[in-house]
Parts: structure tokens; C-alpha cells; sequence
């Protein structure tokens, strides 16, 4: 059996970085799901992981050899109140390894027990918000999304306290860096300028390399790090994606999808659609989310003052330099979403009346509170000129009228491109899931698995999740919105 060869840096940084914690043991784990195809790429396919062992190290009952388990420090802005130190409370990092292709990821378990950081908390997940992240996360992965990752899921064989008690599980998490916006915020407000820069000079040289030897390393590092998060945040509104929780803290220096919480996929449209019942002024609501990006973008600028001020730079140069970056933000994830926009209608020209003729759609799908992903889905499917396809996407609508004026614009704006209707039919379906995790579905998982100790209904949504673009014969349930009886109005933390 090979040997995962563990290549640990984050814990060079020094232990102000973080507290070396043991992942607490559980009574009786059970294998939920192992990712084989992701433990491929990450070259941990033929070791003792995919063997009957590999449920003691996913359950935190067992450490592999090389490990060297910590809980990273960071604080963060929880709903525009600033926390100068969270940490992974329920997290524990085990350490790094390097894919064959010369990747290097994080490793974590998340839900294995009390940290120093857990403050009141267990450190514990309930099965439920597991199987969750498990879903979501993967079917992000299959969308494209840039996206931390399963590895495995377990149930750990004990109850953990919610509103009741609940069946535990532990999800193993993959990151290609679980450095957080809050991270930088953590050294800046304790005004540790220090390791402030030797957080930026890891992350920079661990995944911006292509920085390293530029004129202003850190200014190219802040543009960067913006870039990143307006074209995520893009592809969150392209696919109805309303993370939950946008908090500093679970903002990626990466810029990918971190900590899954009440993260929902909408159903119905409404520009300010909000699932998250922890949520109260639905802060992180659907059509807040690139605002709320740049104001937690703001906060990491802040944090990077010290270093945009080194050398000749004045306090206010720094300063400057900062507004100028933040500033370009709203033009990035403008021209992110609009891009995208344009390829889920078929548009593969630009014309200035384009973000018109979007804005115009989103708005009769508001007023008519038809199915997000089904109205791209069949819009996809319809010809240049109006036909019977065209009944489908209008079933949809509660009234019609708004979609034939909307219909007719489109068709109109269609003439002036080059494509014939099977190619951009084509197009569109590459761009245009037919199915994504719906709460019901998701919802339907879970309360098989924790009610009646069923996985199958995860493990069928599992794995239709797996092509998001096309759906097999006999699995049409998976397209559908809930019936009424199975709409689900709020999304739980639940950890
Ligand atoms: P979140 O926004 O859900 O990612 O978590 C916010 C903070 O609360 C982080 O510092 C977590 O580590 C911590 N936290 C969440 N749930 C628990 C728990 N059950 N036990 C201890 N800490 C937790
Ligand atoms: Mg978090």
C-alpha cells in the first residue's frame, strides 16, 4: 500500500498561525461515501484511504502518518460585526499533500471535535449539514464552480446536541488553501504587520506564483485576489447559487466556494430570494451577493494596508492603491456575469443592448416566479423562430404575455448572429444545467439518512448531480421544483 506523502508548510508560519489540536475520537463510524474519482486526482486513489481502514482516518480515529493536525486561527466580519478571532472551531487541518499534477491541497476534517477556537461549541457536524456540503459541494465541482471538495463522508455513531439530538457525521474537505479573507484580518487587527506579510508572502508563493517576481507583489496579489472573487461570484448568480453566509471568515483567498452553511439553489426567481434563517436582514440575500463581495473585499484591502505602504508609498498612497484596485471590482464582475449571461442565451456576439435584454428576462421570471434553471434550461432548447417547443418554458411562467415581448426581443437578437439553431442549442445546453441540488432533494437526503439511517436517496441524488448538463432516462424527478408540499422556505446551519 503507498505511503500519502504528506508535505506540511502551513505550520512553518510559526504557531501564531495557529493551535495544534487532535481530531477527538468517535464510538463507531461508518462510511458514507468515498470520492474515488476526486482521491484519483489528488493521487491518494491506491492508498489506504480507499481500503476498509480509511473510515478510522476519515472518522479522526486514526492519523495517518506525516499528519500534523491544527486548527488555523482567523477572525472575520459575521454579519458586519467584526470577530477578532474565530479560528477553526470545528475544523481540524491535518495537513498537505501534492497531486501528481503538482497541486498542493489542504486537507480537513470538519466536525471532529473541540478546538481552542471552538469557544461554547462541540467542534461536532450533524449528519445533516455533511451530507449537504457533500452534495453541494460536488455538484459546484461538476458546474465548474471553483469549489473546496469532498473526500469522504462518515457518520460518526454518536448523537450530537441540535434543537435534539441528531446523528453526527464528519466530512473530509479538500482546499486548494483554506487561508480566509478574516486570516488577514486576524494578524491586522491584532496589527501583527509581520505576519501579515509573511501570511501574504505564503499565500502569494503557495497559489499566486505567477506574482512572485512582479514590480508590486502585494498590490498584484489584492488585484488578484478581487479577480478571483468576481468571477465566483458571477458564476454563483449565473446558476440562482445564494451561498448564505458571506461572512469574512468564510471568504476564500482562492476564491473558492468555502464553508457551506444555508446555502440554498433557488427555485423560483426573486432578485432578493434569502434561505438562510440565520440571516435575518437577508444581508447575503441572491441579489446582494457582488455588493456584499466587495465590501468583504474592502476588509481584505484594509488588512493589506501595511504592506501597499511599504517602500516610497505614503499612508495615503497605500491607500490609493487600494481604492484603485477595489474600485475596479464592479467593471471585473460586471463584465464576469455579463459574459456568462450572454452564453446562457446564446449570444456569443456583444451588443450594447445585451445586459438590457438580460435584466429584462430576470425581471418577467421575478413577476412570473418561474423556475430558475428550468427557464435557461428550455429557453436553450427553443428555435429562432417561435415553435411548439416554446409551450414548455411557458408553462413556467404564470402569465405569458411578458415572456412573448421578452421572446420576441430575443428572437430578434438572435438574427444578428452567426450560429444555426443546433449549434447554439448546443452551446446553451453546455451552459445551462438541467439539474442542480435542489433544497427539497437535499432535504429528502437528509431526512432519509438521519430519520430512517437510509443513504440511497443521497447516493441516487449523488449521483445524478454528477452530470449536471444531462439527465438519464427515468431520472426526470430530478428536474422538477417541489410540489407545493415540499417547498423549502429556510436553509439551517445546523452545525
Ligand atoms: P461558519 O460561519 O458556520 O463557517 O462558522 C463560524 C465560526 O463558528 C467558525 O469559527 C467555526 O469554527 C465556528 N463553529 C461553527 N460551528 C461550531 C461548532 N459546532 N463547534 C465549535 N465551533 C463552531
Ligand atoms: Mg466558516
Amino acid at each position: 500500500m503507498p505511503t500519502i506523502f504528506f508535505d506540511n508548510t502551513y505550520i512553518k508560519l510559526g504557531d501564531d498561525f495557529y493551535v495544534k489540536t487532535h481530531p477527538s475520537p468517535v464510538p463507531n463510524p461508518s462510511l458514507i461515501q468515498f470520492n474515488k474519482e476526486f482521491a484519483e486526482e489528488l493521487g491518494l486513489a491506491d492508498s489506504v484511504l480507499s481500503t476498509e481502514e480509511g473510515v478510522a482516518y476519515f472518522a479522526g480515529n486514526k492519523i495517518l502518518e506525516g499528519s500534523e493536525p491544527l486548527a488555523m486561527a482567523y477572525a472575520g466580519h459575521q454579519f458586519g460585526g467584526f470577530s477578532p478571532q474565530l479560528g477553526d472551531g470545528r475544523a481540524v487541518h491535518l495537513g498537505e499533500i501534492v497531486s501528481p499534477k503538482g497541486v498542493r491541497y489542504d486537507i480537513q476534517l470538519k466536525g471532529s471535535g473541540r478546538t481552542y477556537f471552538s469557544r461554547g461549541g462541540d467542534g461536532k457536524s450533524a449528519l445533516g449539514p455533511v451530507l449537504r456540503e457533500y452534495l453541494v459541494s460536488e455538484a459546484m465541482a461538476k458546474l465548474a464552480v471553483p469549489t473546496t471538495r469532498a473526500l469522504a463522508a462518515v457518520t460518526s455513531g454518536e448523537e450530537v446536541a441540535r434543537m435534539q439530538l441528531v446523528a453526527g457525521g464528519i466530512l473530509t474537505r479538500v482546499a486548494t488553501s483554506f487561508v480566509r479573507v478574516g486570516t488577514f484580518q486576524y494578524f491586522y487587527a491584532q496589527q501583527n504587520e509581520q505576519a501579515v506579510k509573511k501570511l501574504a508572502d505564503y499565500v502569494i508563493a503557495r497559489n499566486y506564483p505567477e506574482l512572485l517576481n512582479v514590480a508590486n507583489p502585494y498590490e498584484s496579489f489584492l488585484k488578484a485576489v478581487i479577480d478571483r472573487q468576481a468571477a465566483l461570484i458571477a458564476q454563483w448568480m449565473q446558476l440562482g447559487f445564494i451561498h448564505g453566509v458571506m461572512n469574512t471568515d468564510n471568504v476564500s483567498i482562492v476564491g473558492e466556494t468555502l464553508d457551506y452553511g444555508p446555502c440554498a439553489f433557488m427555485d423560483d426567481f426573486a432578485h432578493n430570494r434569502c434561505y438562510s434563517s440565520v440571516d435575518r436582514n437577508h444581508r447575503y440575500a441572491y441579489a446582494n451577493q457582488p455588493s456584499i463581495g466587495q465590501w468583504n473585499l474592502v476588509r481584505l484591502a484594509e488588512s493589506l494596508l501595511p504592506l501597499l505602504g511599504e517602500g516610497d508609498v505614503d499612508p495615503e498612497g497605500a491607500v490609493k492603491i487600494a481604492q484603485d484596485a477595489l474600485h475596479d471590482y464592479k467593471t471585473l464582475y460586471e463584465n464576469y456575469w455579463l459574459t456568462g449571461m450572454r452564453a446562457k442565451i446564446g449570444l456569443q456576439q456583444a451588443k450594447a443592448s445585451d445586459k438590457k435584454l438580460i435584466d429584462d428576462l430576470l425581471d418577467v421570471m421575478a413577476s412570473n416566479k418561474a423556475d430558475f434553471t428550468l427557464t435557461f434550461y428550455y429557453l436553450s432548447q427553443l428555435d429562432s423562430v417561435p415553435s411548439d417547443k416554446d409551450h414548455k418554458l411557458q408553462k413556467l411562467f404564470a402569465n405569458n404575455d411578458l415572456l412573448e415581448v421578452w421572446l420576441g426581443k430575443w428572437r430578434e437578437r438572435l438574427s444578428v448572429e452567426q450560429l444555426s439553431d443546433a449549434d447554439r442549442q448546443a452551446n446553451m445546453l453546455a451552459k445551462n444545467p438541467v439539474v442542480i441540488p435542489r433544497n427539497h432533494q437535499i432535504e429528502a437526503a437528509i431526512r432519509a439518512a438521519e430519520d430512517h439511517n437510509d443513504f440511497s436517496v443521497f447516493h441516487a441524488l449523488h449521483k445524478v448531480l454528477q452530470s449536471p448538463y444531462a439527465l438519464a432516462e427515468g431520472n426526470e424527478t430530478y428536474r422538477l421544483p417541489p410540489k407545493a408540499e415540499e417547498v423549502v422556505l429556510q436553509t439551517f446551519c445546523g452545525t
